[in-house]
């Protein structure tokens, strides 16, 4: 596999585009919106002089990376040479279904399809086309350029080679890649999801406040990150969509997302996108402050 697209130039877009291309794959970036293209170029930029300041890349090596990454709008033409297809758009299984049936009409007939989704069935998404042999789950952790895991899964019908393919790709790009099955969250999810809805139940029944319950987590668990920021920096609406999943996918109410989630979602405090969640985010500041809400 030589020449990738990726869809969607979001949070999880920018990050995979990036490690592509560092790693000297060209990469066309597919997103509907121009503005989130020029977002996401400033973001890789960003992160490629990060790591010009930690001595781990050259000014070459950013140039490089950067002009293998072409951005584009339409997807029809950004697919149409991929030998695979990563795609990073909104976790909404709607969008998911109509992006994968236009990808099986668009991208070559070899062309591997991949989704990065968080929890959407891998069968599901790979029944809407002609295809599902050759559709799999490349699930990338945030910050992708940081992260060293790709849950790699297999849906019902993904082939032998296909796995063994996605998994060599991953440990080409310096991953690890873990194998998992197609049940609903996968591993990472399945058991991520549930703690950090049961870190904001605890909020929500005033069992402890915002600072306290990630800093038991931290410093009790040695979590580097406690569950109400890591929720933040995740997106809230992208949790809710994740338990809504979980919720569905086993019919079992624990499950259930808190309402506290629902109502901050529904209010537009999505965290660290949105600049509140369980913080408040001011661009240039490093400083964790509690939001008004909770304080
Ligand atoms: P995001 O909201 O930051 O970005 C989504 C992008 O998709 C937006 O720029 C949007 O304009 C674009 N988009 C929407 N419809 C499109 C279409 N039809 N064609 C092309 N682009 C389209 O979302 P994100 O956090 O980057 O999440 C993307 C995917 O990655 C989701 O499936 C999510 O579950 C998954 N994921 C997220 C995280 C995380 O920590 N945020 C981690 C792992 C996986």
């Amino acid at each position: 596999m030589q020449k990738i697209s990726v869809i969607g130039g979001g949070t999880m877009g920018n990050g995979i585009a990036h490690v592509f291309a560092q790693n000297g794959f060209p990469v066309t970036l597919v997103d509907i919106a121009s503005e989130a293209l020029d977002k996401a170029l400033a973001s890789i930029s960003k992160n490629l002089d990060r790591q010009i300041n930690k001595g781990a890349l050259t000014e070459a090596d950013k140039q490089a990376t950067l002009n293998r990454i072409h951005p584009m709008t339409d997807m029809k033409e950004g697919v149409a040479n991929a030998d695979l297809i990563v795609e990073a758009a909104t976790e909404n299984v709607g969008l998911k279904l109509k992006i994968f049936t236009d990808l099986d009409q668009f991208a070559p007939a070899n062309a591997v399809l991949a989704t990065n989704t968080s929890s959407i069935s891998i069968t599901k998404i790979a029944a809407a086309t002609k295809r599902p042999g050759q559709v799999i789950g490349m699930h990338f952790m945030n910050p992708v350029p940081v992260m060293k895991l790709v849950e790699v899964i297999r849906g019902y019908a993904t082939t032998d080679q296909v796995t063994t393919d996605i998994m060599a790709l991953s440990r080409q790009l310096g991953k690890v890649p873990v194998e998992v099955n197609d049940y609903p969250g996968f591993v990472a999810n399945r058991i991520l999801m549930p703690m950090i809805n049961e870190a904001i139940y605890s909020l929500f029944e005033g069992v402890s406040g915002v600072e306290e319950i990630d800093t038991v987590m931290k410093l009790g668990m040695a979590h580097p990150m406690g569950p109400l920021q890591l929720a933040d920096f995740i997106g809230l609406d992208v949790c809710l969509a994740i338990l809504r999943v979980l919720q569905e996918g086993f019919g079992n109410p624990k499950y259930a997302p808190c309402p506290l989630l629902v109502n901050m979602v529904t209010a537009g405090k999505l965290g660290v996108k949105s600049g509140e969640g369980f913080y408040t985010y001011t661009p240039g500041s490093k400083e964790l402050v509690v939001s008004p809400t909770f304080r």
